[in-house]
């Protein structure tokens, strides 16, 4: 039996010389960061691939978040209504601009926000939704945006795992009034570090651009209270290389989703995150809730997992409104199916070479588990 430690996911890299190549360039322009050529050949060619008309690239996927949310400067202590069932990053970009969450219960077919129980939760605050395309299932984008027409309110992505993502033939990234998205290291497509923001309206790329810009108008001239993010070179040329290999990733992260659901289809205990066939998915995760009320068998299986050296990941637990720096600070709302699923969720792991022999094992390990 092998005994290398596999982790949940893989980081995924080009070939050393294809990257080496690229940035020999840099040597003779000494031009590193501050929008530069490879800044604008990346985000040239997300425009296209992720079929959206505005993209803004930034840092990483939680400052893209942090400054789409500034972008519409609402008033301090407006509400945002979100989902807890998502990584910490969404909650903080809401707290860290001086606004307040408001939690939403999630639906358990696919862990995206229960657009059935937003509307009872707006109030004459709320300025702005903040649901998330969580693992790359597509939340229900029609009915959130007719809830955000009839009541005037903004609509924010966390596009974050949705990468390539496509609903009736639209980019992801074209829906609501803005999306962000994660090129994190530990993401589908990653430039290191690394996101952007895709809009529609063409003022947000001004906008946007100035905000990572530390606010600076002009030479000047500074008009607002910006941040620092903007993507290097190094992570722009990064992320190029990448995109030259983003249909073999898709394809083999594919036969891997495929494999595991054809070993658990029919095993007890064991229910997939996945939704509907609303949209393409892009195969970034593979969550499965395990059990039923509780978190002991996940738990479990959790453990047996780690004493194998299979490091699988509680992908989201606990739920963000529960973590020590947001409990009993915000609205008390009921999240009984939001905290059922993180008590029971557990994210295998998953990436372009894991071997499918390995596959097998984790399966194996599961259902000796689950049986028991
Ligand atoms: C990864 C992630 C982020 C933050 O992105 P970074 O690039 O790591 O800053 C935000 N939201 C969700 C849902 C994520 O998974």
């Amino acid at each position: 039996m092998k005994n290398d430690k596999i982790l949940v996911t893989k980081s995924s890299m080009p070939k050393y010389e294809d990257f080496i190549e690229m940035i020999k360039p840099l040597w003779e322009t000494h031009w590193l960061t501050n929008m530069g050529e490879y800044h604008s050949q990346l985000e040239k060619e997300l425009k296209d691939y992720l079929k959206v008309s505005g993209i803004s690239l930034m840092v990483n996927g939680h400052m893209a978040l942090e400054l789409a949310l500034q972008a519409f400067s609402f008033t301090p202590g407006s509400e945002i209504i979100t989902t807890p069932f998502t990584f910490i990053s969404t909650t903080h970009a809401i707290v860290r601009n001086g606004y307040k969450p408001v939690f939403c219960d999630t639906k358990e077919i696919d862990g995206t926000i229960d657009e059935s129980k937003i509307e009872a939760l707006i109030t004459e605050k709320t300025v702005a939704i903040l649901p998330v395309h969580v693992y790359g299932n597509v939340c229900n984008v029609e009915a959130i945006e007719q809830i955000a027409d009839k009541y005037n309110l903004k609509v924010i992505y966390d596009a974050a795992h949705a990468f390539g993502v496509e609903y009736k033939g639209r980019g992801i990234g074209s829906f609501g009034d803005a999306s962000t998205f994660s090129f994190h290291a530990t993401k589908v497509f990653n430039t290191i570090e690394g996101g952007a923001v895709t809009f529609s309206d063409s003022s947000m790329y001004k906008k946007l651009y100035d905000l990572k810009n530390f606010g600076i108008r002009s030479q000047e001239i500074v008009s607002e209270v910006g941040a620092n993010a903007k993507m290097n070179e190094m992570c722009a040329i990064m992320g190029l290389c990448n995109m030259k290999r983003i249909d073999t990733v898709f394809e083999e992260r594919k036969k891997r989703v495929e494999y595991y659901e054809e070993l658990l289809k029919d095993v007890p205990n064991i229910n997939f995150i996945k939704g509907s066939d609303i949209g393409s998915r892009n195969y970034a995760y593979f969550p499965v809730l395990i059990g039923n009320k509780t978190s002991e068998l996940r738990d479990k299986v959790y453990a047996t997992l780690e004493n194998n050296s299979i490091y699988a990941r509680k992908y989201f637990y606990p739920i963000t409104s529960d973590q020590a720096c947001f409990k009993n600070g915000f609205k008390n709302v009921k999240l009984d199916v939001a905290r059922n699923m993180a008590n029971r969720v557990l994210t295998l792991p998953l990436y372009e070479d894991l071997e499918m022999s390995d596959i097998d094992r984790i399966v194996n390990i599961i259902k000796n588990e689950v049986a028991n």
